[in-house]
């Protein structure tokens, strides 16, 4: 829903809901946030094909299946980490997708081509939802943020709105067996939420 007083796409943070007018919001222009991007992606993307060209591929191989099976399986049974658990997938998939035999003798360097492969999904991410609208870059006091708009479906909840009274249940007035009931379905949510099984 934009702002009712100007129309403008909303911001939506950690904390609080914004306005990039009525709230005065420094934005930095999105072509060049872009432009920035695509050559640090470039610089990011060599250094990891040059990382990739020289590893020992039997290590590397036998470890990114590995992790990924383990980030395959978090996302499907761990609820609080699937997202995570998600990106860490497509890191791997991305390795294993550029990987390829060189012969006997590579280097042991599968951290590194972690974090390269890691940095490169992030960026990819991040010019995909700059170039859609899902995401603007704000300046406060100096330093850059990449904040999501209310185009991109929410992944939580601004603080803001989690302690706004008018979305918390009101426990005054409800009677004791509703209460247990409440109680009841807010330990069913904790424990699916954990990782367990449903009870
Ligand atoms: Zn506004």
């Amino acid at each position: 829903m934009p702002c009712e007083k100007c129309g403008e796409i909303r911001i939506i943070t950690r904390q609080r809901v914004l306005c990039p007018n009525c709230d005065n919001l420094s934005m930095l222009d999105t072509q060049d946030v872009l432009s920035n991007k695509r050559k640090e992606l470039s610089i990011i993307d060599s250094q990891f094909l040059n990382a990739i060209n020289k590893t020992d591929y039997n290590q590397t191989f036998g470890s990114a299946i590995f992790n990924r099976e383990l980030a395959a399986n978090e996302s499907i049974y761990v609820a609080a980490k699937r997202k995570y658990a998600i990106n860490e997938w497509l890191v791997y998939t991305y390795l294993l997708h550029n990987l390829h035999y060189i012969g006997k003798g590579g280097t042991s360097n599968f951290p590194e081509l972690v974090n390269l492969s890691r940095k490169t999904v992030q960026y990819y991410n991040q010019i995909r939802s700059l170039e859609q609208g899902f995401a603007v870059m704000v300046e406060t006091e100096g330093q850059e943020s990449f904040e999501w708009t209310e185009l991109e479906p929410l992944s939580f909840v601004p603080k803001e709105v989690r302690d706004d009274s008018e979305f918390r249940p009101i426990l005054d007035n409800v009677k004791d067996r509703d209460l247990h009931r409440y109680r009841a379905i807010t330990r069913r949510i904790d424990v699916t939420n954990s990782g367990c099984s449903f009870i």
